[in-house]
C-alpha cells in the first residue's frame, strides 16, 4: 500500500488527523499511525525496529530512522494504519 497516499491521493496531514491518525514527527519524515486499522501483523517492527517499537514510548520515532528507509517501510503495511508525509523531498 502506498503509504503517502489514500485512494491514490497524496495525503495531507489535515486528512489524517482528521480520520483518526496519531502524528509522529520527525526532521525529515512526519509518520502517522491509526491504531484502530492495524491488523497487528509487525511488517512495521520487523521492517526496522530503531523506528517501530511496539513496548516503548512513544513506540514510533521517526528520527531513529532515514526517512527514505522509514517511507520503504511503511509502504509494507498491509492495512494503510501507518502512513507517512515526507518533508526532506
Ligand atoms: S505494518 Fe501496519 S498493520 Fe502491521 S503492525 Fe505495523 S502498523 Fe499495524
Amino acid at each position: 500500500m502506498e503509504g503517502n497516499k489514500i485512494a491514490g491521493k497524496k495525503v495531507t496531514e489535515e486528512e489524517l488527523l482528521a480520520q483518526g491518525y496519531r502524528k509522529y514527527s520527525g526532521k525529515g519524515v512526519d509518520i502517522f499511525y491509526n491504531k484502530d486499522i492495524c491488523a497487528h501483523v509487525g511488517n512495521c517492527v520487523r521492517g526496522n525496529a530503531a523506528v517501530f517499537e511496539v513496548g516503548r514510548r512513544p513506540w514510533i520515532l521517526a528520527d531513529n530512522g532515514e526517512a527514505q528507509n522509514s517511507a520503504e517501510v511503511i509502504d509494507t503495511c498491509p492495512t494503510g494504519a501507518l502512513k507517512y508525509i515526507r518533508k526532506d523531498v
